[in-house]
């Protein structure tokens, strides 16, 4: 049997059997080098029975190989003190937090994990050098252990000193301070995966012991495979050992998860479905469906939200310049609306779908909140520390925030920056960081206290109606959002009864709570689990949850579009239209550059979601029409361009045109209505499509200009 203290020994014929170059190089690097780094898989095809001792006794053996790196050093003539760092543990090292129990303490495991705090760094003694106070002999003590030092308890007369002992008061040791080896050493607090936790309990966290180069290596918000040792300490009371205790990791090293959202899985048949998919015609409408199925498109608006939404999930392409500086990719949305209209439902959804997705609210309870705050002593020893909020842990993915109007201050003050570009910057008592927050912003907020919490009706030109007006948030972080919708919760009869038919058709497909919890029936989620297709209410195919985040995860991978001569002409003929239409004309958010970059990312998402390399004039068209249907509801910008050109198509605008025509079309009739189709003839007369018609039509009712008393009736108001 190898017993570890042969473990001395194993080390030295392994490093001088595989890696005899490698360490004579380390040797020579020392100090600016300090790690030597070796794969697991490396030591275990040199000898099994050697790599299953070091994951059953990792402290003790990983500490004489440490002693061995330093022999072989100073063979080689350089005096370095280098640390073993073994990477790439197997499987069966592998463990939940949740599951690291007493049986896992002392020996060798690996955690994935997401880091959510980190303490500021201080240094500690780790060969400690003490002299004897009577003979002056130097006596030197390793230290093992980070709570306690280890004094000499006489002086060794073997070593040359003069025997005696501390107690009974022969001698005194004085610590020497300057010649003592010191490392740094950190805590940092991680926590599992998000999406290894089942929805609804709380991930476990756990403190880990950075030392050495490992200290100050990670920043909050990083997804990392941590390899440590766990182990306990005795929790004290009130000075007083007690007979319970904490399990800490002490970390020896760690390796970055590189690839973006490896944690969604797509096996090779699932790339071949999504291709296939990707095909379809109705592409767009299938995902439309998708998006929040219980939640039902009862007109244009609700359709555009869902669309958007979906380019959301894909997003642009994020991308660096030599000269340092970087363009977000995201998309920012903001959903600005009346209560009930569904806002928190969709808010909800798009957190689970989204891969590394997150649900929040603004008003949260987290010290952190939706950036990062510095917070003493979150590891009881009187340290700062940094801890990171909901969007540094949402990094590469969305994060949904609720009640976005009730943020506190310092997130209001920092959220510029974590949303354009897309980090934070702290620096306080002693701890200092940048933190990515490249993620999506979803946001939902309640109109303005001060107008009732309700939308104030737009009426034509009046400034008080405008965005900024309607909304307790700074004109700044407002301009922030690609897309700012507002959603008013008018009386439409037609659309309620469509809503409220479906709100109860819905219920009735649920399965009840009760049964499930009586095991009498499965869990809803989780008959869909593997599986592409499901059906709505209304029969329809819809994509499950679980396919559409491993569609959006293969697309945010591989495909990066570009966009040519001809799409950038659309895109900026478009711009720099608006730009001269919305001269004068007292608009608060007026259109300035941004609006051209969040044209560009949703024509660069919807290429994505085609599964293309390259943005088409489709995907520019498409994309400014959605630029243009926001504004006009916002009341930021007049709707008079005619829907994919970009190009003015007349000096009046389609909406007041085609509110003539409903007009005559009515007076005309004897009974006071017309019918949508009676409108769509007349308006193509004049070139308008039908889908210009509808979106005006939706919005004559939104501001209350038509009213529609049953579907595809028409009258004046
Ligand atoms: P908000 O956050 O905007 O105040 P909620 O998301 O809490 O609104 O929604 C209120 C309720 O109304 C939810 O139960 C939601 O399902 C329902 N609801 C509102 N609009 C729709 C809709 N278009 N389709 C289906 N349900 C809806
Ligand atoms: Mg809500």
């Amino acid at each position: 049997m190898l017993q570890v203290h042969d473990s001395a020994a194993r080390w030295r014929s392994f490093f001088e059997e595989t890696c005899a170059t490698e360490i004579s190089t380390l040797a020579a690097s020392w100090p600016s080098q300090t790690a030597f780094v070796t794969n697991f898989s490396t030591i275990q095809a040199w000898n099994t029975a050697f790599a299953e001792l070091i994951l059953e006794h990792p402290r003790a053996t990983l500490r004489n190989a440490d002693t061995v790196l330093a022999t072989l050093c100073s063979e080689s003539g350089y005096e370095a003190d280098p640390r073993i760092r073994v990477i790439g543990l197997p499987p069966d090292a592998l463990h939940k937090l949740r599951d690291i129990s007493s049986e896992e303490v002392e020996t060798f495991t690996t955690s994935e994990v997401i880091v959510t705090k980190v303490s500021e760094l201080k240094p500690r003694i780790y060969n400690a050098i003490f002299t004897c106070t009577t003979c002056g002999n130097t006596i030197e003590i390793s230290q093992p252990n980070e709570l306690e030092l280890i004094e000499p308890l006489e002086c060794p007369d073997t070593a040359g000193g003069c025997g005696r002992r501390r107690s009974g008061g022969q001698t005194r040791f004085d610590l020497r301070w300057e010649d003592s080896t010191m490392i740094d050493n950190q805590w940092i607090e991680v926590q599992e995966l998000p999406e290894n936790v089942k929805p609804g309990s709380q991930p476990v966290r756990l403190s880990v012991l950075a030392e050495a180069e490992l200290a100050g290596k990670h920043i909050p918000g990083e997804r990392v495979r941590i390899n440590g040792i766990p182990y306990v300490r005795t929790l004290k009371r009130g000075g007083a050992k007690t007979p319970m205790f904490d399990v800490y990791i002490s970390l020896h090293s760690s390796e970055h998860k590189n690839i973006p959202l490896e944690e969604v899985t797509i096996t090779p048949e699932e790339i071949k479905e999504i291709e296939k998919i990707s095909q379809r015609d109705d592409l767009m409408e299938l995902f439309v469906r998708s998006i929040a199925p219980s939640i039902i498109v009862g007109d244009t608006q609700m359709n555009s939200i869902k669309k958007s939404l979906i380019l959301q999930l894909f997003g642009g392409v994020s991308r660096k310049f030599s000269d340092g500086t970087r363009t977000r990719g995201d998309i920012h949305i903001l959903l600005l609306g009346d209560p009930g209209v569904a806002k928190s439902q969709l808010l909800s959804f798009m957190g689970t779908i989204s891969p590394r997705g997150r649900f929040t609210t603004g008003g949260g309870t987290s010290a952190a909140g939706l950036t990062a705050a510095a917070v003493r002593d979150a590891f009881n020893d009187g340290r700062f520390s940094l801890e990171a909020g909901a969007l540094v842990l949402a990094d590469m993915g969305l994060c949904a925030v609720d009640e976005f109007d009730k943020m506190s201050g310092d997130d209001r003050g920092s959220m510029h920056e974590a949303m354009e570009q897309q980090r934070i910057n702290i620096n306080k008592g002693g701890v200092s960081a940048t933190m990515p927050t490249r993620c999506a912003v979803l946001a939902a907020a309640n109109p303005n206290e001060k107008n009732g919490g309700r939308l104030v009706p737009v009426i034509d030109g009046e400034p008080s109606t405008y965005l900024i007006n309607q909304i307790d948030l700074p004109q700044p972080l407002i301009t922030r959002f690609d897309i700012v919708w507002m959603i008013k919760d008018d009386v439409i009869e037609a659309r309620d009864r469509k809503i409220g038919e479906h709100i109860i058709r819905m219920k009735r497909r649920g399965t009840p709570e009760h049964l499930i919890e009586s095991g009498e029936e499965v869990e809803p989620q989780d008959t869909q689990k593997g599986q592409i297709y499901a059906r709505n209410v209304e029969g329809e195919d819809i994509l499950t949850s679980d396919f559409v985040q491993k569609y959006v995860a293969y697309c945010k991978r591989n495909f990066y579009p570009k966009c040519d001569e001809e799409p950038m002409n659309i895109l900026v003929d478009y711009y720099t239209h608006q730009r001269k239409e919305g001269q004068g004309s007292g608009n608060t958010v007026s259109l300035t550059a941004r609006s051209i970059e969040g044209t560009l990312r949703m024509a660069e998402a919807r290429a994505r979601l085609f599964l293309r390399s390259d943005v088409t004039e489709e995907d520019a068209k498409h994309s400014i029409a959605m630029d243009k249907l926001w504004r006009y509801l916002s009341n930021e910008a007049d709707l008079n361009t005619d829907d994919y050109s970009g190009i003015p198509k007349t000096t009046q605008s389609a909406e007041r045109m085609i509110h003539a025509i409903v007009r005559t079309l009515i007076r005309e009739s004897e009974s006071g209505e017309c019918v949508t189709n009676e409108i769509y003839n007349a308006a193509a007369e004049q070139s308008f499509n039908e889908d210009t018609v509808d979106r005006v039509l939706s919005t004559l009712r939104t501001r209350g200009t038509l009213w529609c008393p049953r579907l595809d009736i028409w009258r004046l108001a």
